[in-house]
C-alpha cells in the first residue's frame, strides 16, 4: 500500500503520509498490515495508515537512541530552539492543512480545530525559547568543594497520545522532550492517526534530525503502545489517556526498567455556581466546559454545582444555552459541536445516558442522537437534573456532551462535593466574591482551577492532575523537570 494519498477536504486538498516515521523515512510496518481511520462525522473511510508492532517500536527506540547519543543531547541548546521556533512556523503556515485533517479525521469544528493548532504553535514557540534557558544551580558547601548541578536530558522518551486533541498533544508532548535533549518515539491514537503523521512531515522540513523524533506510529494501543510502554531501553514514557490505561503503562514501567513516568488522565470535575455570580456569563462558561470539543475533554466540568438562590435562574438560562449549540457538520463554520469519535464512544455516551436516566435523574435538554443513526455519532447536548452523588453519572468520568447539575446550599458543603471524586484534574469557580473566589480555590483538590472561567489554556501555565487524574505537570516551567534528571558534580579542590 502507498505511502501517502491526495486527500480532498471542502476546505483543502493535500497530500498526506500514512507510513510510520522512523529515521527520518517513511517506512511501511514490519507487519505489513494497515487499518482504516474513520470520519466520524460521516462513518465514511477517510484511508488506511501503516499500522505498528513491537518490532516497529524496536526500529524506533533504536533510532530515538543512536540520534541522542550522536548528536542531539549535546547539540547547542540555542540549535535546538532555533529547531522548535521553525517548526512553529512551519506549523502556523499549514494551518488550514493541519485544521483540514483534524475536522476530518477526528470530527472537531473547523473553529476549534484552527484554534488548535495555533496553540500547538504556540506550545513549540514557548518550548523554543525554554531550550537555552534550562540551567542549574553551584550550591556553597564549604570552601573546599566546587558543587554544581546540571539537568541532562532523560532519553529516549516514548510518548503515547490520545485521539481528542491529536494534534495539540502532539506538541505538548514534543515542545518540552524536544528543548530538552531528549528524543522520541511518540504513538498517535488509532483512532486519530492522520495529524501527527503531518507533524513528522513538518519535523522532516524543519530539519529535525533522523531519529530524533519517530512519529511513529498509528498502531493500537494494546499492540504498539504496550511495546513502548513495556521497552527495555525507553528511559521516560509520557501518557495522555484514561486512568485504566494509566495504570498499566505505571505497571509496565515497574516490570520492565522503571522508566520515569508521567501521566495525564481522566476527570470528573467540578464547576462550582455560586449566588453572587452573573447568570448569563456563569451560563456561557459552564456551557462551554462541558461541550467544549464535544465533551471530550478530560478536564471537563460535568458535575456542575449551583447555589440555591439561583439555581432556577440558572437551569433556565442553561437549557436555552445547551439546546442553542449548533450540533454538525465540522465543515461548516458555524458548527460548535461536532461528531463523537467512534462507535465505541457513542455507545458509552449512550449508555451513560440511559443509566442517569434508570437511576432517576431527570433529563432537562438533549438525551438522544442528534441526527439519523448511520450519518456520524453526534449526540444532543444533555443537561441531567436531580442528581445524588452516588450515581454513575455523577462518579465516572462520560467523555461527551452530558452534564449534571446539582443544588448546593453552603460553601462547606460545596467543597465537600467538589472534591468528593477519585479524580481531581480541574474545577470551576463562578463568583464576584474575591475572597470566596480564592478560599474555594484553595480548598478544591484540582491540579487547575479556573475562576470566573473555564477550560483556559496557555502553553505557559502548568497543566495536570492530584489524585487518580495523574503524575507530573505538562506546560509551563514545571514540564522541563519531567524530560531532566539532575546530576550533581562535586568537585574537590586543591
Ligand atoms: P480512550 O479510552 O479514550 O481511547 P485510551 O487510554 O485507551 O483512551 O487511549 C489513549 C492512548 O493510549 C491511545 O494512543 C491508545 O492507543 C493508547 N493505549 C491504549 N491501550 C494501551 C496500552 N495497553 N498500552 C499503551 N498504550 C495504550
Amino acid at each position: 500500500m502507498a505511502l501517502s494519498a491526495t486527500i480532498k477536504t471542502p476546505l483543502v486538498s493535500f497530500t498526506q503520509p500514512l507510513g510510520l516515521y522512523i529515521d527520518g523515512q517513511w517506512v511501511r510496518g514490519q507487519s505489513g498490515q494497515t487499518f482504516e481511520t474513520i470520519n466520524p462525522a460521516t462513518e465514511e473511510v477517510v484511508a488506511a495508515v501503516h499500522e505498528a508492532t513491537a518490532e516497529d517500536i524496536d526500529l524506533a527506540v533504536n533510532a530515538a537512541r543512536r540520534a541522542f547519543r550522536n548528536g542531539w543531547s549535546t547539540t547547542a541548546p540555542t540549535e535546538r530552539g532555533k529547531l522548535l521556533l521553525k517548526l512553529a512556523e512551519l506549523v502556523e503556515s499549514h494551518i488550514e492543512v493541519l485544521s483540514a485533517i483534524e475536522s476530518l479525521d477526528n470530527g472537531k469544528p473547523l473553529k476549534l480545530a484552527r484554534s488548535d493548532v495555533l496553540s500547538a504553535a504556540s506550545c513549540l514557540r514557548y518550548y523554543g525559547g525554554w531550550a537555552d534557558k534550562v540551567h542549574g544551580q553551584t550550591i556553597d558547601t564549604d570552601p573546599s568543594f566546587l558543587n554544581y548541578t546540571r539537568h541532562e536530558p532523560i532519553g529516549v522518551c516514548g510518548q503515547i497520545i490520545p485521539w481528542n486533541f491529536p494534534f495539540l498533544m502532539w506538541a505538548w508532548k514534543i515542545g518540552p522532550a524536544l528543548a530538552t535533549g531528549n528524543t522520541v518515539v511518540l504513538k498517535t491514537a488509532e483512532q486519530t492517526p492522520l495529524s501527527g503523521l503531518y507533524g513528522a512531515l513538518l519535523c522532516h522540513e524543519a530539519g529535525v534530525p533522523p531519529g530524533v523524533v519517530n512519529v511513529v506510529v498509528s498502531g493500537f494501543g494494546a499492540v504498539a503502545g504496550a511495546a513502548i510502554a513495556a521497552h527495555m531501553d525507553v528511559d521516560k514514557i509520557a501518557f495522555t489517556g484514561s486512568t485504566l490505561v494509566g495504570r498499566r503503562i505505571l505497571e509496565a514501567s515497574a516490570k520492565s526498567n522503571l522508566k520515569k513516568v508521567t501521566l495525564e488522565l481522566g476527570g470528573k470535575s467540578p464547576n462550582i455556581v455560586f449566588d453572587d455570580a452573573d447568570v448569563e456569563r456563569a451560563v456561557d462558561w459552564v456551557n462551554n466546559g462541558i461541550y467544549f470539543n464535544h465533551g471530550q475533554c478530560c478536564c471537563a466540568g460535568s458535575r456542575i454545582y449551583v447555589q440555591e438562590g439561583i439555581y432556577d435562574a440558572f437551569i433556565k438560562a442553561f437549557k436555552k444555552r445547551a439546546a442553542a449549540n449548533v450540533v454538525g457538520d465540522p465543515f461548516d463554520e458555524n458548527t460548535f459541536q461536532g461528531p463523537q469519535i467512534s462507535q465505541l464512544q457513542f455507545d458509552r455516551i449512550m449508555g451513560y445516558i440511559k443509566s442517569g436516566r434508570e437511576q432517576g435523574a431527570t433529563v432537562e435538554v438533549g438525551g438522544q442522537r442528534h441526527g439519523e443513526e448511520g450519518s456520524g455519532f453526534f449526540i444532543q447536548p444533555t443537561i441531567f437534573s436531580n442528581v445524588t452523588p452516588g450515581m454513575k453519572i455523577m462518579q465516572e468520568e462520560i467523555f461527551g456532551p452530558v452534564c449534571a447539575v446539582q443544588r448546593f446550599s453552603t460553601e462547606e458543603e460545596v467543597v465537600r462535593m467538589g472534591n468528593d471524586s477519585i479524580y481531581g484534574l480541574a474545577a470551576g469557580i463562578h463568583t464576584t466574591n474575591v475572597s470566596r473566589a480564592i478560599r474555594v480555590a484553595n480548598a478544591l483538590h484540582a491540579g487547575t482551577v479556573w475562576i470566573n472561567n473555564y477550560n483556559s489554556l496557555s502553553p505557559q501555565v502548568p497543566f495536570g492532575g492530584f489524585k487518580q487524574s495523574g503524575i507530573g505537570r505538562e506546560l509551563g516551567e514545571y514540564a522541563l523537570s519531567n524530560y531532566t534528571q539532575v546530576k550533581a558534580v562535586r568537585m574537590l579542590l586543591d
